[in-house]
């Protein structure tokens, strides 16, 4: 399917909801989460609505995982965290999103530690990850 009425990741996608954008190409979005676990945690969303990440066509699905691989360098530079780690879980939002979260203990991938960022935090790390990716 190519989007879902409702799906709050195809909005974004299509423009109608904003978001902070770190990458954008043809078939992959790269935003902030407004509820980061650490600063700099992202989410990369495919364009096409897919509840699960297994059902991916497998060109896709290896993108969305090289696609992680360029993207965890930025992240772990401007966040300066030991390590990105990356869930996949779906049960939020039914549309693949790979969260990229920086990481410096185990509990850092708990949902439990999502907390509100502000407009200008986000703005401002998504403009500084921006600028770290080549
Ligand atoms: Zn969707």
């Amino acid at each position: 399917m190519l989007k879902m009425e409702g799906c709050v990741f195809c909005k974004i996608i299509e423009g109608i909801l904003p978001a902070h954008k770190i990458w954008e190409d043809e078939h992959f979005l790269a935003i902030l989460d407004i509820n980061p676990n650490t600063p700099g945690h992202t989410l990369l969303l495919p364009k096409i609505h897919e509840p699960y990440v297994f059902d991916l066509k497998p060109v896709l699905y290896s993108s969305l995982f090289e696609l992680a691989q360029k993207l965890s360098k930025p992240i772990l530079e401007v966040s300066q965290a030991k390590r990105i780690g990356m869930v996949i879980q779906g049960f939020t939002v039914p549309h693949v999103h790979l969260h990229l979260i920086p990481m410096n203990d185990l509990n850092d991938l708990e949902n439990a530690r999502a907390t509100p960022a502000s407009e200008t935090e986000l703005s401002s790390m998504a403009s500084k990850i921006e600028r770290a990716i080549p």
